[in-house]
């Protein structure tokens, strides 16, 4: 089916549904591609970070990485036919996606889908902080990226993974691959952050800006010691340093895996809020081949014993375990249909949100560079449909607060950008987190 007919197929099948959320998770998974003058325009505005993944559709050559340098981190489309409230969204390239971005006549920039006009487009203006950099050169662009519209400050601080080799790495992701890529193309890139730069980009952001609210210390997995430092450790050290010299300053966040009860007590103590052990799928055999370093390392019992521990230290609506949309229906491991993959998600959904941990998702990119990525495309637009809906039905019946650290719900409003669940919670204000 022609892709206009299948993305109005589904806005008329769930008139509940805002069609902007329609639309961000077809772009999310389709990509987009931008004409030259498009890119040209796009150049003068916040580039894309390659924060922690390439969340590329394509594996961009070196001779591609101009396309790379002139590539918006987000957009944010308005207007137009469908009357678009203004819908943040982050940018995955794919020159072959139907979705293009253009220079219209009157010099506009707009989406089309299939040639036929969808909605306006703004890209992100550059921060004054993305114009500074440390003391040792490296820009702040390098240490601390911000994504979400300027909300979230992204301190990715080990950017590689000990899950890297074909055994262990989670079979959706390319970030070592991206690390590589990175640095072969010559910016500044660095792989593990100190603890000092960190703190001195942050003060550069602090003097400067009124926009961001939240910041994420993450990256990826240490099985072993990093620099002699477990994980807990080691991330542990970020968030406890940020909230002795910032205390408050923003919502604190951290990515890892599933960590022991009293490393989490630490960290609470020390001031981080909110904690995101992200158990990726909810299937026990999908969780095994899909992850095979957290499961051989850890194991999905330990690692789902730890997620309710964790809720006891922070609170349950503080923890916010997040898993990648659509892997789902991956071959050859994944679900065939649609409904299977559903009733999988929402049993994990059912488990976690009826004791208050309101699970979130990031929509698959099938990264070319991944295992997955190299053999297929990803899930098809229903699947993302029916989970946005199926999300929302169970965190309403739970009657469930708007996750913690993601700005305001609602169409027209969130900035979460990787994928649209919250854009579709209603904006009353008895459900602002
Ligand atoms: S644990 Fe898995 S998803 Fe996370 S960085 Fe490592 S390989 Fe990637």
């Amino acid at each position: 089916m022609p892709p206009l007919d299948e993305v109005l197929g589904l806005i008329r099948a769930y008139p509940d549904l805002p069609p902007e959320a329609v639309f961000k998770e077809d772009i999310l998974r389709r990509g987009l591609a931008f004409s030259p003058e498009a890119r040209q325009r796009a150049a003068a505005g916040k580039r894309k970070s390659y924060f922690i993944f390439s969340f590329d559709l394509q594996d961009l050559p070196e001779e591609a990485e101009g396309a790379a340098a002139s590539t918006p981190e987000e957009v944010r489309l308005a207007g137009g036919a469908f009357r678009f409230r203004p819908t943040v969204v982050s940018v995955r390239n794919h020159p072959r996606s139907p979705y293009r971005i253009e220079t219209g006549a009157e010099d506009d920039i707009r989406l089309t889908l299939d040639g036929e006009p969808v909605c306006g487009v703004e890209f992100p203006p550059v921060p004054e902080y993305y114009r500074r950099s440390l003391s040792s050169g490296k820009p702040v662009i390098d240490i601390c990226p911000t994504i979400e519209w300027g909300y979230l400050l992204y301190l990715a601080v080990y950017r590689l993974c000990q899950y890297s080799s074909p055994e262990t790495e989670c079979r959706f992701c390319d970030i070592n691959h991206n690390f590589r890529r990175r640095q072969k193309s010559g910016q500044s890139y660095t792989g593990i952050k100190s603890v000092e730069e960190v703190l001195e980009a942050l003060e550069i952001i602090a003097s400067t800006d009124t926009v961001g609210r939240a910041y994420t210390v993450t990256g990826g997995s240490i099985y072993g010691t990093l620099h002699g430092e477990t994980e807990a450790e080691f991330y542990g050290k970020y968030p406890l340093a940020i909230e002795s010299r910032f205390p408050g300053r923003w919502t604190g966040k951290l990515v890892a895996q599933a960590l022991p009860r009293e490393e989490l007590q630490r960290l609470k103590d020390g001031g981080l809020s909110i904690y995101h052990p992200n158990y990726e799928v909810w299937d026990a055999r999908l969780f095994e081949m899909l992850c095979p370093g957290k499961s051989r390392y850890l194991g999905r019992d330990l690692w789902m014993k730890r997620i309710l521990e964790a809720a006891e230290v922070f609170g349950p609506s503080r923890v916010i375990p997040n898993f990648v949309a659509g892997v789902e229906m991956s071959a050859p491991y994944g679900f065939s249909s649609v409904e299977e993959a559903l009733r999988s998600t929402g049993e994990g959904l059912e488990f976690y949100m009826s004791r208050g941990i309101c699970p979130r998702f990031t929509t698959w990119c099938p990264e070319p560079m991944s295992q997955l990525g190299r053999t297929q495309g990803g899930a098809p637009l229903a699947y993302h449909v029916g989970l946005l809906r199926l999300w929302r039905e169970t965190h309403r019946r739970h009657r469930l607060m708007v996750p913690p650290g993601y700005g305001p719900p609602g169409a027209g409003h969130a900035m979460f950008s990787v994928s649209a669940f919250m854009d579709v919670l209603p904006e009353s204000p008895e459900n602002q987190g």
